[in-house]
């Protein structure tokens, strides 16, 4: 079983800030944002790539009330889903990051 199904199944432990019988929203354990939240579907798709675009609308209306909740739904926010080796995915559970709580800069090509 992957790392966040475990968090699904509460086998882990999380800081969870939001449920619903479909999904969960936790704090990030490495933030990179004053606010860094990951939005999960809690059955497991390995990434973006296989999603169903039901979970897609589901899951909008729940990171919209997660936003609201946090309170970034106004000074603004960024949803990053990772996919895959160039992506930059680690855990192959689909997650979107939720990133707010200041003015985010961005960096999209690793030229290290
Ligand atoms: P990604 O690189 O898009 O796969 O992102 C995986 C994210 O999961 C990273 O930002 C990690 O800091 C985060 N992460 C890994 N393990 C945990 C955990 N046990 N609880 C919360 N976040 C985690
Ligand atoms: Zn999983």
């Amino acid at each position: 079983m992957c790392l966040f199904c475990k968090i699904v199944n509460k086998e882990i432990p999380a800081n969870i800030i939001a449920e619903d019988e479909k999904f969960l929203a936790f704090h990030d354990i490495n933030p990179k944002a004053p606010v860094h939240i990951l939005t999960i579907p809690k059955v497991h798709f390995e990434s973006f790539n296989e999603v169903a675009p039901e979970t897609m609308a589901g899951v909008t209306t729940f990171i919209q009330k997660v936003a609201q909740e946090t309170k970034i739904d106004e000074s603004g926010y960024r949803i990053i889903t990772n996919i895959g080796e160039d992506g930059g995915q680690e855990v192959k559970h689909l997650h979107f990051h939720i990133l707010g709580g200041a003015k985010l800069t961005s960096c999209f090509v690793d030229n290290s």
